[in-house]
């Protein structure tokens, strides 16, 4: 049989906070619960938010909490050669094209869209969709305006991706964290348009990083927040793409904060480093997270 593999990936790109503990315990939990293995991964691929700070005040909170893994950590910074394989890949599939419009370029755009009337499709985090303009550009274009360093991000072709896959893709989702029952979710990563899938100084993105990771960890559990739900959809196009293994999923409920939203990294009082300061003992982060 194999292993059953679960992860917790945080980025370290500000401090943990108690929406991060129940997310870490929850797979603990689970990992424990089902026999399997949990592993850790520092997210850290965008070079210019995630600090050593940070990654340290990652280890620091978790070793505190009490969360046991098992080694070695994957730290996505030093496995920038094996994303770029993967984004050759899809390159030479031309499943990806070089994006030039910047910011401004593509509020502009809509902008303009929108004033002929047309009401300009949005993501499910309510971003307004890649104009795709440029996937028009002809292939001596692009290699112009590269050569002559102009900025760019990769985008997956989602059109020419799903015409490629020939089918409809669906995910397992856990029912609840008992695992006992899944249920199929139908993968609509045209909600999302073109997403980026590199940049030019990086060849990756947190959807290709993630999703090559999880494969290459051999990660059969992905237990994370419902706020990651809907992007699931990109990453399991991207297995199918790539021809990588299909984890199943478990999107838990969020902590929100005493206003009803989300936690964010800025804290106040619901940091872990802030809770342990303030002399909360784990099992008090325990019972405020509801486990
Ligand atoms: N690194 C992501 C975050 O901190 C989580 C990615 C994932 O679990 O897939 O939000």
């Amino acid at each position: 049989m194999t292993l059953l593999t679960f992860r917790f990936a945080p980025s370290p790109n500000g401090e943990l906070h108690l929406g991060h503990a129940y997310s870490a315990l929850l797979n603990q939990k689970m990992a424990k619960a089902a026999g399997g293995r949990l592993l850790l991964r520092i997210e850290d691929i965008d070079t210019t938010r995630c600090t050593p700070e940070f990654e340290a005040g990652i280890f620091r909170d978790l070793k505190w909490l009490g969360l046991g893994w098992e080694e070695p950590v994957r730290r996505q910074s030093e496995h920038f050669a094996e994303y770029q394989a993967m984004l050759e890949r899809l390159i030479e599939e031309e499943l990806v094209y070089p994006a030039f419009m910047s910011r401004s370029e593509i509020r502009a755009f809509i902008a303009d869209s929108e004033k002929r009337g047309r009401d300009w499709p949005r993501d499910p985090d309510g971003v307004p969709l890649y104009p795709a303009a440029d996937k028009a550009l002809p292939a001596s274009e692009r290699k112009r305006r590269i050569v002559e360093g102009a900025p760019f991000a990769w985008r997956l072709d989602v059109d020419a991706a799903m015409a490629r896959v020939g089918r409809d893709l669906t995910w397992a989702e856990y029912t609840d964290e008992t695992l006992s029952g899944t249920r199929h979710v139908e993968a609509r990563p045209q909600d999302w348009g073109d997403v980026i899938v590199a940049r030019r100084e990086i060849p990756t993105s947190y959807h290709l990083a993630v999703t090559l990771d999880d494969a290459l960890q051999g990660v059969s559990h992905v237990v994370r927040g419902q706020d990651l739900y809907s992007a699931t959809s990109v990453q399991r196009l991207l297995q199918q793409l790539l021809g990588l293994p299909q984890p199943a999923y478990f999107h838990h409920r969020l902590i929100l904060g005493p206003d009803g939203r989300k936690l964010s990294k800025s804290l106040g009082d619901t940091g872990l480093a802030a809770q342990c300061k303030a002399g909360a003992s784990p099992d008090d982060v325990r019972r405020l997270v509801g486990l």
